[in-house]
């Protein structure tokens, strides 16, 4: 890429979102051109990169367009190998030259490195891939819409992309439309501001066969786009289309989703993912080493999935990071310099006990299923387990008692204070109820 188009993409970039954030996120930030009229931004890290996406895309891109011309698209990757301090590092050629190629661009919006393929089945998810196979060969007309549900870094989008790669496979006249909820909100404001909102339905209403939406959860709470949204998935609904819709949070617990959508969403089938188990986890990286030709020992294998539990990015990303690491310094890759980077990745808390962790853990201790804990059903068998994962939760993750309730399938706060405060006399008094208590705390490290 030539050094003068570069600075030129900064000008750009600096009228659009001021100097001091060019600075601030954009700074450690490699541009390069590759051969499909693709500008591809590497970032140091993933946090960057959502970033980036969440707040400047669409700043970056008129950027790009006004630069290398209207056709140009974007493309952001993770490139570990970045430093992570200020430096000039938008100059390409203070830069080590980016290690891994951009997915090829088969399809506009869907990206060609998720695939089946490439996936790790495990208990945790065995549900979500299943449905969705049978979505991707169209075995499975009546899961309309497919709702996959889980939390981060565990494979939603890998999932969502991998039936339209499959399904464009066996048919690639198929128009499929794979976009953020996000994208789908900025597009209808613009089409509204421009008065192009015709243009805009028919791009969704009509001109699509498939549509993936992914992280519909942002959708919580923005009126407009709901009602948008929701004429929009009748058609489709109603013409036979294909939908899918991946969400961190269960429909029950977005609270401020209109009841009508809810009800949509909840009309196909819900499927969700679990954070991976201990085999899983091994088996993700083992595949992820050998796709990125690396040379792990096993133990620093086995040492990676017992630190990182909840979130397969992470995983994924201790493990590149952790070669990275390894090549450039020279030290050897053993448990001691794996620590290092686990710890180096998970200093935001987010690997601390999780709602989820709580309800699969209690779930497979009463051997029920954690969608029981969730649901509306009172008898004893499921009332009990509930009250002591309401309880745990409170006691071990420090929620509070709205954010219990929304986990737990929307319920009420003072539910949850009534389950907390039961369980906290109780395992006073209740012997047995003590013991499991401690067995299940046991289990969750605690
Ligand atoms: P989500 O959309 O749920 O936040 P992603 O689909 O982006 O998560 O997954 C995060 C990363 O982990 C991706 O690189 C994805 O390929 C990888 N990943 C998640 N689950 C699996 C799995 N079961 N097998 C292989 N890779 C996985
Ligand atoms: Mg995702």
């Amino acid at each position: 890429m030539n050094q003068k188009a570069n600075r030129e993409f900064l000008k750009e970039l600096s009228k659009e979102i001021g100097k001091e954030s060019l600075e601030k996120w954009l700074s450690r930030v490699l541009v390069r051109e590759d051969d499909n009229q693709q500008v591809v931004l590497s970032t140091p890290n993933q946090f960057t990169l959502d970033w980036i996406k969440r707040n400047y895309q669409t700043q970056l891109l008129k950027a790009a367009k006004t630069v290398w011309g209207t056709k140009t698209r974007l493309q952001l990757e993770v490139n570990p190998e970045l430093p992570t301090e200020t430096g000039d590092a938008l100059d390409p050629s203070s830069q080590p030259s980016a290690r891994r190629p951009a997915p090829s661009p088969s399809h506009p919006t869907l990206n060609g490195n998720y695939t089946f393929d490439n996936f790790v089945v495990g208990p945790s998810n065995q549900f979500a891939h299943a449905a969705c196979k049978a979505v991707a060969e169209r075995k499975a007309r009546n899961y309309n819409p497919l709702f996959i549900y889980g939390g981060v870094g565990l494979g939603k989008t890998h999932l969502l992309n991998a039936v339209g790669n499959e399904l464009i496979k066996r048919g690639p006249k198929l128009k499929i439309l794979c976009l953020q909820a996000e994208s789908f909100m900025n597009d209808m404001i613009r089409a509204i501001r421009g008065e192009q909102i015709d243009k805009f339905r028919n791009l969704y209403r009509r001109d699509c066969d498939v549509i993936l939406m992914d992280d519909i959860e942002i959708l919580a709470g923005k009126e407009r786009t709901q009602e948008e949204f929701f004429y929009t998935f009748n058609e489709l609904h109603n013409a036979g289309k294909k939908i899918i819709i991946t969400s961190d949070k269960f429909p029950k617990e977005m609270t401020t989703l209109e009841e009508r959508l809810r009800s949509r969403f909840e009309s196909g089938i819900i499927v969700d993912i679990q954070p991976p188990e201990f085999e899983t986890r091994i088996a993700i990286l083992k595949r992820k080493a050998e796709n990125e030709g690396l040379k792990i020992p096993d133990e620093v294998i086995t040492h990676l999935a017992e630190k990182i539990r909840t979130n397969v990015r992470k995983l994924e990303g201790a493990l590149i990071r952790l070669s990275a690491l390894s090549s450039l310094s020279g030290s050897p890759l053993n448990i001691e310099l794996a620590d290092q980077v686990v710890s180096a990745l998970l200093t935001d808390g987010e690997e601390r006990l999780s709602a989820e962790m709580v309800m699969k853990t209690v779930a497979s201790f009463y051997k029920i299923k954690v969608s029981d804990l969730k649901s509306p059903k009172r008898n004893r068998k499921f009332a009990l387990p509930r009250q002591i994962a309401m309880h745990l939760c409170r006691e071990l993750c420090h929620l509070s008692y709205p954010e219990i309730g929304a986990s737990f399938g929307g319920r009420d706060h003072s539910t949850v204070i009534h389950s907390c405060r039961k369980i906290g006399v109780g395992k006073n008094t209740d012997l047995e109820l003590n013991k499991h208590l401690e067995t299940i705390k046991r289990q969750l490290g605690a």
